[in-house]
């Protein structure tokens, strides 16, 4: 029988959630709906030493903004949470006792020092089959003295005992069949007693089977941990239900050579964060794609795309296309280059697509900040003539401010190039026939002044440059008559008269 299909996000609440880490969610999520399988959020925080506060609910408001939702876990409910690791003591000690009962698993005492000690006495000096025996832990030591150093409340590890010369398997559905030999693995510590908290990689192992997860998705720096976990499987006797693995290749940086870091963000200028980042430590304020005015839709797109394409050259999907389309075999094993450049021209591409009134909403708070009320039919109108011109909602304001406010001075080298010794003069007349016309939204208005312009024989390029510095105070902006239509008659009026003035 076919499994259901069970996915789940598992971050650890350490930081700000990276964007390789969202592409990771994304790409469970376009799985989970693909299959009518579950979405489940696992907060892995066993790692106090690296918990920071705040990760946690950033990383869901994240999520939430980009509209990848969850069936079950923290915040959402379901029958086999709790969904938050620490919340989970109780269900772990179970099974590392079981283990430690089948002799799969071994206590150890040694402390730090002793380690190190012995990192500086053998080369490469590992934990493991080789090793083991020369160290202080329940194999080598009576059972009396263990139970007594446990009794006394010394602290320990519980350490999983691998077997070395097996070839483990790892069947990646991205990478094929990888084989890595046992006796490369350490010991992995699986339990500390200090804080009577497994480590990562038994609460991930054991949650993925208590939360019957059938696909693990992930990046592939995770895969050096796949072995362990096929192996804890099996030492558990759970194969029948081991999950499938998908480990994802490396985002990389935009000149394609090493990790996407902060740094790159940093450098060339593009954020790495979803939303906005205050380092509650240092303070540090990194920025986000929801604070940098990319729509959510357009960042899915971008993201969904770093790693998989749909085998031809439809590019723009939104969630709906790409949940039908996509496909994790086709994942790509080789890090997909961070084109940044490529996600500006999305959100550039969604504002165009998206319907006027909805760019207008977004836009009012824009032109709060600059005092200006209007109306929002107005606003869309505007939007309609400019968004063609940009790749952000905030950069609406300087594509039309001219809609909203006059112009309070006039470009130096427009005004050299555009207005002439008669410009005044033949603005003055224009303004003379445009007081005739009654109404400006016609496009009457257009055909009286070019039949105007001929009659005279001026030169339509030189009337209307001036013009249309008399509106907007520089070269720029649409079509003339469809910025008058908008301002109207009176508008245009006062600016024709207040460049004349100012300009003579
Ligand atoms: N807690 C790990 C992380 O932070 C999860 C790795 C996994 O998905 O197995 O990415």
């Amino acid at each position: 029988m076919e499994r259901k299909v069970r996915v789940r996000f598992a971050p650890s609440p350490t930081g700000a959630l990276h964007i390789g880490g969202v592409r990771t969610a994304l790409y469970n999520y376009l799985f989970a709906r693909q299959h009518n399988g579950d979405m489940i959020l696992r907060i892995e925080d066993t790692d106090s030493n690296r918990f920071v506060p705040g990760a946690e609910d950033y990383i869901k408001e994240s999520l939430q903004w980009l509209g990848i939702k969850f069936d079950e876990g923290v915040g959402y409910g379901g029958n086999l949470g709790p969904y938050r690791q620490s919340e989970r003591k109780d269900i772990y000690k179970k099974y590392v006792k079981q283990l430690l009962d089948d002799g799969k698993a071994y206590i150890a005492f040694d402390t730090p020092e002793e380690l190190e000690l012995k990192r500086k006495e053998i080369e490469n000096f590992q934990y493991d089959a080789h090793t083991r025996d020369l160290m202080r832990n329940s194999l080598t030591m009576p059972q009396e003295e263990v139970s007594k150093l446990i009794d006394e409340g010394t602290q320990y590890v519980v350490r999983f005992k691998i077997e070395p010369g097996i070839d483990v398997e790892v069947n990646d559905i991205i990478r094929g069949k990888v084989v890595i030999n046992s006796s490369i693995l350490d010991d992995k510590v699986l339990y500390k007693s200090a804080d009577q908290l497994p480590t990562y990689h038994l609460a991930n192992i054991v949650d993925d089977y208590l939360m019957q997860i059938s696909h693990v998705i992930r990046g592939e720096e995770w895969l050096p941990s796949a072995p362990l976990h096929v192996l804890l499987y099996r030492a558990f006797g759970w194969e029948e239900v081991m999950p499938r693995f998908a480990h994802l290749a490396l985002l990389l940086k935009p000149e394609g050579n090493g990790k996407l870091s902060k740094r790159d963000g940093d450098r060339l200028g593009f954020p790495v964060f979803p939303l906005e980042w205050k380092d509650p430590k240092t303070g540090e304020i990194s920025s986000g794609y929801r604070e940098s005015g990319y729509l959510p839709e357009a960042v899915i797109n971008f993201l969904a795309l770093l790693g998989w394409n749909p085998g031809n050259d439809v590019e723009v999907m939104n969630m709906d296309e790409l949940i039908q389309h996509f496909n994790l075999e086709k994942c790509s094993k080789s890090g997909a280059k961070f084109d940044y450049e490529k996600g500006k021209w999305f959100n550039h591409h969604y504002i165009q697509m998206m319907d006027n009134d909805k760019l207008a909403s977004l836009f009012m708070p824009v032109l709060s900040t600059h005092n200006i009320t209007t109306t929002p039919e107005y606003v869309s109108k505007v939007v309609a003539l400019v968004k063609e011109r940009v790749n952000f909602v905030k950069e609406l304001w300087d594509q039309a401010s001219f809609f909203f406010v006059a112009p309070s001075e006039y470009d130096e080298k427009t005004v050299k190039k555009r207005w002439k010794d008669d410009s005044a003069t033949q603005m003055l007349e224009l303004s003379q026939l445009l007081q005739s016309i009654d109404n400006f939204e016609d496009a009457a208005t257009e055909t009286s002044v070019k039949n105007w312009i001929e009659e005279k024989n001026y030169n339509m390029g030189k009337i209307m440059n001036a013009f249309r510095l008399a509106l907007v105070g520089e070269g720029k902006g649409p079509h003339i008559f469809d910025i008058t239509a908008l301002i109207g008659k009176e508008e245009t009026l006062e600016r024709l008269d207040k460049a004349i003035k100012t300009l003579g």
